[in-house]
């Protein structure tokens, strides 16, 4: 399977054809591990995306009409396609994003994979909802929006995109998609696997280019329905002061800077293993990553040391090495960024206990993009560094006295994406469970998903849910029919 064209340029799939932007303007695309520029993206402007909604217009009728169970197969087509790329699909993904080959090989693609059969399956056995009473029937339709939007972010390329198309498509919605400039690859690839697989022509749109251009001109659009949108918060709220006036659906899943809560009493070497990945995976660069930990006070320090010691084992390194646990920062710019925070944290009175640098690597990877795991103790609850999203491998770890003072500190957020909870107590798991504000919550647990949850944040992390249901509801309209006999 190609991955761009000959001329290492990455295409726009309108229509059915991979085609280049009409304005010819390409942004660059650079490989973060070894900070080279290896292919360019088209920059595609308003004329791109207008052919693209015309496209997903004119697609419409037929696909919103087509049986759930024809739309299903269709689904099932695509990802029995992406399984069969999965190898070159994970390493486009790693060369792409800096994440690990293994990590890519084994969480975002078979993800990709998951996203379409769950909703190929979800869509054949939907129920409608129907109230009975005083001599009339209610029924509900649900009914597909039209051509919709799906725009996604860099730090699960495929998988956050998919999530979002498979749902969309599933309902009988034709798409506009844009994948972030900075990982555009495995969606080009997608494009070609929908052709592969035989989708019709306008159904699905892949519109590739940067926010300020193509993804304004997307959200604006008067043909475009409803917009799903992950990202950032900044970019989410300005979405929606573009959509809000023209009565647009908005999804927003947005930033976070999530508690990881840890009782005395939890099962310890299971909280460490998992608040390692919690912390780290990935770069610390997955929205539920928790980077605010808080550690019971009788057992902080025995954390503590034990903690610093584990991840200053964890190697970072080429992302096609197996053994490379931390792959590259996934930009320039978001490396400085990384580091800018760390050295503010400084400023606030953090105290460093390891990492904090960038790391140089010899050969291939030595102009990469790459920082040490790094773990801070001694800032205040209030300080930027604990309530602003760093989206990098830094945690701040503090001591909390009782439930009562643990969720005060992991209340006092402007997010509400997601928090853990380490504890061996009932009582306390659901206590604070449910008075933590945010949506999702995992007790002795980290990314444990079953896709049929709603998935989404609270406070400025998001509006609106995803996954399962919550999903369908979203791409629907729902029409009461009242029958009275
Ligand atoms: P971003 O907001 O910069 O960009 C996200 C997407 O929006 C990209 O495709 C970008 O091109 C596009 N975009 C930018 N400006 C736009 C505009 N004016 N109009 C339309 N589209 C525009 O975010 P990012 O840096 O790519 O991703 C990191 C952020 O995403 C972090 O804040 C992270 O927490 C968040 N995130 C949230 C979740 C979640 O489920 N809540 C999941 C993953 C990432």
């Amino acid at each position: 399977m190609p991955l761009v064209d000959c001329m290492n340029k990455i295409q726009n799939y309108i229509n059915g054809s991979m085609v280049a932007p009409k304005s010819g303007q390409w942004l660059d695309n650079f490989e973060p591990a070894t900070g080279k520029v290896y292919s360019q993206v088209a920059d595609s402007n308003e004329s791109d995306v207008d052919a693209a909604v015309t496209a997903a217009r004119n697609a419409f009728p037929a696909w919103s009409k087509t049986h759930a169970t024809d739309r299903a197969a269709m689904l099932h087509r695509i990802a029995d396609a992406i399984e069969a790329n999965l190898d070159s699909l994970a390493a486009a993904e790693s060369k792409d994003n800096g994440k690990p080959l293994w990590l890519a090989r084994s969480v975002d693609i078979p993800r990709c994979v998951s996203n379409f059969r769950f909703f190929a399956n979800l869509i054949t056995g939907v129920e409608s909802q129907s109230h009975n009473s005083d001599g009339m029937i209610n029924y509900t339709l649900r009914n597909p929006l039209g051509p919709v939007a799906c725009i996604s972010p860099w730090n699960l390329p495929l998988y956050l995109f998919t999530w979002k198309i498979a749902p969309a498509l599933a309902a009988g919605n034709t798409v506009i998609a844009k994948p972030s400039e900075v990982t555009p690859m495995t969606a080009s690839m997608l494009g070609e696997l929908c052709i592969e697989a035989g989708l019709p022509p306008g159904v699905l749109n892949i519109v590739q280019g940067s926010g300020s251009l193509t993804g304004n001109a997307i959200v604006s659009h008067d043909d475009v329905q409803a917009i799903s949108f992950t990202g950032g918060t900044k970019t989410g709220k300005h979405i929606a002061t573009v959509t809000a006036p023209k009565l647009k659906k908005l999804s927003l899943e947005l930033g976070g800077k999530n508690p990881n809560i840890i009782f005395a009493d939890c099962d310890y070497e299971l909280m460490m293993e998992t608040t390692l990945r919690s912390s780290f995976a990935n770069q610390g660069q997955i929205c539920l990553c928790g980077s605010r930990i808080y550690v019971q006070r009788s057992l902080y320090e025995t954390f503590r040391d034990d903690f610093v010691s584990r991840v200053k084992q964890l190697s970072v390194g080429d992302p096609l090495e197996p053994a490379s646990k931390q792959g590259a920062i996934v930009s320039q710019q978001h490396f400085e960024k990384i580091l800018g925070c760390i050295e503010r944290a400084k400023e606030e009175g953090g105290n460093v206990l390891c990492g904090g640098n960038a790391v140089s690597l010899a050969g291939r990877c030595e102009n990469g993009w790459f920082i040490e795991p790094t773990v801070i103790e001694g800032l205040a609850n209030s300080s930027e560094s604990n309530q602003q999203e760093i989206f990098g491998p830094v945690v701040s770890i503090a001591p909390f006295d009782d439930a009562d003072d643990a969720i005060a500190k992991a209340n006092e957020s402007q997010y509400g994406l997601s928090a853990t909870i380490w504890t061996s107590n009932l009582n306390v798991a659901h206590r604070v469970a449910a008075e933590v504000e945010s949506g999702i919550v995992w007790i002795n647990c980290w990314l444990a998903r079953d896709l049929r949850t709603p998935f989404g944040g609270m406070k400025e992390s998001g509006l609106g849910r995803e996954g399962g249901m919550e999903a369908l509801r979203f791409w629907t309209e729902p029409k009461n029919v009242c029958i009275k006999f």
